[in-house]
């Protein structure tokens, strides 16, 4: 099966291609031509097998140039117990008789990134050397807060790999921004970029797109590479886990095999929803698939009306990770939708003028499907506190935002599968203001409150935080517009050859 792109230029490229490249040449998104089947006997099969074997079994499906061996071996590494704790790396939990959580931040750095960006390096690693690389990676990431950490941590100190990560100044909380100014590692560089994450994203893609800094990168033996939900790297491992969230509820009993579910997923660049969509056309029954959207409901306004529209006002919310108005893999929806023609026609829209519209006819199909939600600040706050309170259940923000879609969505009669995507540490003062209504200046004091008042226990990973020295100043923030600059320095440093 080969990738092309959602922009319709006549590259056809296999999976470690498109998985080295991260963007298709003409900016497009890689998507593969052809979708694969999931069959209900397939399902039943893995019921009964373990994460790593599910993980092998449909990543193979998309990535035919890996063998099943091969996947294994990456899945078996990356989702080791030592990384994730526990039995099984995405865990469902029942919270109420019809209402189910998918925990999917159990990896090193409390967010579901951790799921594909664990096994990630495995796939470019593999990749170099399927395509007969020379050059090494420069992996650049922009960050609203959890991509960055994670994509660190699963690079770190892997061969032929250098990974830089922009983050917004004012745009991640102080977790995230600790977690990344301590990154440790040989081949790491952060860098705080003023503005938001849209800036940071934007000045990333300029730089893809720059000719002048590939060739310079070039020459010192590096290629551009990417770990955002762009690349299909990301993309497919997050497939996986809606299966095995499948396979775990027919295996269980909570489900019988073929049942439809609905699932809602909390929302920023589209890249787990869209991870959701593509399982369910290979065939997993999955229902509507609820978009839960913060206070920047850009994605709720889309499904209402079809028009997609950036120029509006950009909120800080205490859900930092989906603060998006460029939601990047709506692009791929729309490939599905409308064709490649049609979409880069849409693209072209959207970055000159910021904004497109998409036929009814088309939106009507979509949202046989797709079910636009937004909860505020006020109603993920009071969300919090009426899920602990009722079911005992402590979830952060971002999966609060999720919950309370999901719980005004929910139709009768159909269980609901809702995505938990962060530890509620990672977000600690707000959970704990949103159970308490107090709030202490240092995000390690709200950490032991919330661990004091619900007896729950802090991850390891955050509680070591503590511990660990700052290597990157979170006050030398640079503007977008020396991005370039700073991406060239690093790689004379990091370069092989110098110029
Ligand atoms: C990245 C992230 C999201 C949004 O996921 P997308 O794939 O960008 O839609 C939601 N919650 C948390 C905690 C995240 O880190």
């Amino acid at each position: 099966m080969l990738y092309v792109s959602t922009r319709g230029n006549s590259e056809r490229v296999p999976a470690s291609q498109a998985i080295k490249q991260g963007i298709a040449s003409d900016g497009g998104l890689f998507i593969p031509e052809k979708l694969p089947l999931i069959t209900l006997d397939e399902i039943l099969k893995l019921s009964n097998e373990d994460y790593v074997c599910r993980a092998a079994t449909v990543l193979g499906k998309f990535l035919c140039d890996y063998t099943f061996e091969e996947l294994s071996e990456y899945a078996r590494k990356a989702y080791a117990s030592e990384k994730f704790g526990g039995n099984s790396p995405a865990p469902v939990v029942q919270i109420d008789d019809d209402f189910f959580v998918l925990e999917l931040y159990h990896g090193p750095t409390c967010a579901f990134k951790d799921m594909a960006l664990q096994i990630m390096p495995h796939l470019l690693a593999g990749a170099l050397e399927k395509t007969g690389e020379e050059r090494d990676a420069f992996i650049l990431t922009a960050t609203s807060g959890d991509t960055g950490k994670a994509a660190l941590e699963g690079y770190r100190d892997v061969d032929h790999v250098k990974i830089m990560v922009f983050y917004p100044v004012d745009g991640v909380s102080r977790v995230q921004k600790l977690q990344m100014s301590t990154q440790e590692g040989n081949n790491v560089s952060v860098c705080p970029v003023k503005g938001n994450f849209d800036d940071a994203q934007s000045g990333v893609k300029k730089l893809f797109a720059d000719s002048d800094v590939s060739n310079y990168l070039d020459r010192n033996g590096f290629f551009f590479s990417s770990a955002n939900s762009i690349n299909w790297g990301r993309l497919a491992p997050q497939i996986v886990y809606y299966v095995s969230a499948y396979c775990d509820m027919v295996k269980n009993g909570s489900i019988k095999l073929g049942e439809v579910i609905d699932v809602c997923v909390p929302t920023g660049n589209f890249g787990n929803i869209f991870a959701a969509y593509i399982a369910k056309c290979c065939g997993l029954p999955l229902g509507r698939l609820v978009c839960a959207s913060n206070k920047n409901r850009i994605l709720t306004d889309f499904f209402e009306n079809g028009v997609y529209d950036r120029n509006r006002d950009f909120y800080t919310t205490m859900s930092p990770s989906m603060d998006i108005l460029i939601s990047s893999n709506i692009e791929r929806l729309l490939y599905f939708s409308v064709g490649s023609a049609e979409t880069a026609r849409y693209m072209s829209e959207l970055s000159q003028k910021g904004i497109y519209k998409v036929p009814e006819r088309v939106m009507e199909k979509l949202r046989e499907t797709f079910v636009g939600m937004t909860c505020d600040e006020t109603g993920t706050s009071e969300c919090i506190k009426r899920i602990y309170n009722k079911y005992n259940y402590l979830c952060d923000t971002h999966t609060a935002v999720g919950i309370d879609c999901a719980q005004r969505a929910k139709s009768d009669g159909r269980k609901i599968l809702s995505v938990s995507t962060a530890s509620p540490y990672k977000f600690a003062s707000d959970v704990y203001r949103s159970l308490s209504n107090k709030r202490f200046d240092d995000e390690f004091d709200n950490i032991d409150a919330l661990s004091q008042l619900t007896g729950t226990s802090v991850p390891l990973p955050l509680a070591l935080l503590k511990t660990k020295t700052i290597k990157f100043d979170p006050e030398k923030s640079i503007l977008p517009d020396n991005m370039a600059d700073f991406v060239k320095k690093a790689s004379d440093v990091w370069g092989k050859w110098t110029v």
